[in-house]
């Protein structure tokens, strides 16, 4: 891509890579040396700029704190053998971060703000992409309204940031999950389809209530019924039926993830038939019943794919069997992690060079 915008780059005076040990990453907890920051106000964007990772002030009436204009995308980048840095699917990340922007009444970012600022920061930082099997540099762009004003209204003033973090191998053992029944996540309507940050704080007490009862994530179900699959905690939920794959279609209330996308397509890539339809829970506990369902993970950007070993329902667990290696979960995995690294073709052209 050309770097047809210049960003002004103001390099840290003390960098930490060089102290960062790459093999003890907590998610979420290192940031890179650089941030991306764009303000928004007098209803334009103003000049991008890279500056030092740092805190920053707001106003104490910050809109954004008081009634959560915010939102947020999550993406990684992957390093190969030759040390050459690539994007997974960026534009996708772009496409849903306006859509969430729109949701929530904020203002679209153009199309070069996001991708040349993202380039830009992650060619300085690229010494921060670690280069292990399973690692990743993980990006987390987002915006927040910055009005100082407590009225009840869209905010016009705005920031747009992007922070980096190197995380390692996302090893997570089969989950426990189980279906909920009471509380939802989002609603027919809602923002559910949007990255914003309340949907994620208001998931937080019932995923608790679950993990108290040894759960490590809810299925979640529509808000009507609690009858239909939605998602699998802050993943898309996925299951392989008697040779299907069947995952819950798209709605307001399901986030359109890109790990679901990708694997949906590599399953029929695969020749495999691929259902996006209504998935009831007692369709799948049938299919446990009777031995049909093979397969049931949870795929995010995060973890990619996480396998899901036990369903509870009612008070009962259901157990699953263990995907052998050849099971479609497992392949779907290595063929994801064979592109990003560029070990492997990559015919529907998803990585994006830095
Ligand atoms: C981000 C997210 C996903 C996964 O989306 P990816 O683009 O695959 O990372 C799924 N569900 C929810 C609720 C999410 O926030």
């Amino acid at each position: 891509m050309l770097d047809t915008l210049t960003i002004s780059t103001q390099r840290t005076t003390a960098p930490r890579l060089p102290g960062i040990d790459f093999a003890q990453l907590e998610f979420g907890k290192t940031f890179a040396d650089h941030m991306l920051v764009v303000d928004y106000h007098d209803g334009q964007w103003q000049e991008p700029r890279i500056v030092p990772y740092a805190d920053m002030t707001v106003s104490p009436a910050n809109s954004a704190i008081h009634y959560g204009q915010s939102i947020f995308e999550g993406m990684k980048a992957y390093k190969n053998q030759d040390g050459e840095v690539a994007l997974f699917r960026p534009l996708d990340n772009f496409h849903r971060f306006n859509a969430s922007a729109r949701r929530m009444c904020m203002p679209e970012l153009p199309e070069e703000v996001f991708m040349q600022g993202l380039l830009q920061l992650i060619r300085l930082d690229s010494g921060w992409v670690p280069t292990d099997p399973g690692s990743a540099l993980y990006i987390r762009p987002f915006m927040f309204a910055t009005d100082a004003m407590l009225g009840v209204r869209p905010s016009e003033s705005y920031r747009f940031m992007v922070i980096t973090c190197p995380v390692g191998l996302y090893y997570a053992k089969p989950l426990r999950v189980r279906f909920e029944e009471h509380y939802v996540r989002s609603a027919e309507g809602g923002a559910g389809a949007a990255k914003n940050a309340g949907n994620y704080g208001a998931a937080m007490y019932p995923t608790k209530l679950g993990q108290q009862e040894g759960y490590n994530q809810l299925i979640w179900t529509d808000a009507s019924e609690h009858k239909y699959v939605e998602e699998s905690g802050t993943m898309n939920a996925i299951f392989i039926i008697d040779g299907r794959l069947v995952t819950p279609a798209l709605s307001s209330s399901i986030l359109d993830g890109i790990t679901r996308r990708s694997v949906l397509q590599l399953a029929r890539d695969w020749g495999m038939p691929v259902e996006e339809r209504k998935v009831s829970a007692l369709e799948i506990l049938e299919a446990q019943r009777n031995g049909t369902l093979q397969e049931a993970f949870g795929v995010g950007t995060a973890a990619t794919i996480a396998t899901i070993a036990t369903i509870g329902y009612q008070g009962e667990d259901f157990e699953l069997p263990t995907p052998p290696a050849d099971a479609f979960s497992r392949r779907a995995t290595a063929a994801l992690a064979a592109i990003r690294k560029g070990d492997a073709p990559d015919p529907h052209g998803w990585m994006v060079r830095v």
